[in-house]
């Protein structure tokens, strides 16, 4: 059953910029969405009003049977039950580790309050920081407690704007991985926003794609690699390479396959690429003056060879514009 529903979202700034275009999104409980979108696609404007934070033009949210209401319906704006994650740490530099991730519940029980910090402190390997103030801490660090922080209340939702999207790759994929793991123990209902769809697989598999305040598409990770609904959700996933003669069929890199001399498609290596797991490389088909992009796994060919590829027809993709 869904848990978080957004049913027929719209939001116009300033009577122009239409952020977020007859949205609906599901998403069940204890379900980790990846939602990706470029710069502009309305991501912060989809979590602000699924928090209560924003006032939609159309459209409603609910949690579980709860309407959530929006500052022109509400007093005080937002939800503990709803916790937004942002770019900024948001915490509270005097304080440590530990009070940080206590001070939410200033007016709970004490002893749930001191075990509630514990349980977080260790889901989140905080254990050994517990006593450090945030500037002695690494930005990574500090958004893991901005994390714990949030999820010291027990919400239901946790929103994550874009958290580590300031930070470095290497420290970002051994953070994401963390999180990862914690979000997991903790059975956490949420949405992820990020540009990078590496980040968002990472943490799980399923993944939403948004484009112009639109979801284009929602889904397993690998049928939005293997179905793609649209040539933009095919592309976050790899180059395209277009069939000799055709408007809208492609083909990924991945489905193609090199082959004996005769039996294939003739093309000449024109650029090699060492890349981490292959060498990418861009191949000329002699025969239509068409450059593909192409796989090379076992980093056999060099620049200038000569080569011959083949490709099973079920991984053709009909990608109409
Ligand atoms: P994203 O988080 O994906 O980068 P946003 O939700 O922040 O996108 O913004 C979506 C669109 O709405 C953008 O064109 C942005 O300029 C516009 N927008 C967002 N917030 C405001 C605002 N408070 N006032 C005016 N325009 C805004
Ligand atoms: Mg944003």
């Amino acid at each position: 059953m869904s848990f978080l529903r957004l049913r027929n979202i719209s939001k116009r700034f300033d009577g122009d910029t239409l952020a977020l275009n007859g949205l609906t999104l599901e998403l069940p409980k204890g379900q980790l969405l990846g939602l990706i979108g470029e710069s502009g696609s309305g991501k912060s404007t989809l979590l602000r009003v699924a928090a209560g934070l924003e006032t939609q033009d159309t459209g409603e949210v609910f949690l579980g049977d709860m309407a959530i209401l929006n500052p022109s319906q509400k007093l005080v704006a937002g939800y503990d039950q709803i916790q937004l994650v942002h770019q900024q740490f948001n915490l509270y530099p005097h304080s440590t580790v530990e009070e940080n991730i206590r001070r939410p519940l200033l007016l709970y029980d004490k002893s749930y309050a001191q075990d509630r910090t514990e349980y977080l402190l260790e889901a989140f390997s905080l254990g050994s920081m517990r006593k450090r103030l945030p500037r002695e801490l690494s930005g990574g660090q500090q958004q893991k407690v901005a994390i714990a922080k949030a999820l010291s209340v027990e919400p239901e939702v946790l929103l994550f704007d874009e958290p580590f999207s300031h930070l470095d790759p290497l420290q970002k994929r051994q953070l994401l991985e963390e999180v990862r793991d914690a979000l997991n123990e903790l059975q956490i209902t949420g949405i992820w926003v990020t540009h990078d769809l590496n980040d968002a697989l990472m943490l799980t598999s399923q993944v939403g794609v948004l484009h112009t305040g639109t979801l284009v598409q929602y889904g397993a990770a690998e049928e939005l690699l293997k179905q793609p609904q649209s040539r933009y959700v095919a592309e976050l996933f790899s180059p395209l390479n277009p069939l000799p003669g055709s408007q809208d069929l492609f083909l990924r890199p991945m489905a193609i396959h090199f082959s004996q001399a005769s039996e294939g498609i003739k093309g000449r290596v024109k650029s090699c690429r060492f890349l981490p797991f292959f060498n990418q490389l861009t191949v000329s088909l002699e025969d239509v003056a068409l450059d593909w992009t192409v796989f090379d796994n076992g980093r056999g060919f060099r620049e200038g060879d000569q080569v011959y590829l083949k490709f099973s027809g079920e991984d053709v993709m009909s990608l109409p514009k």
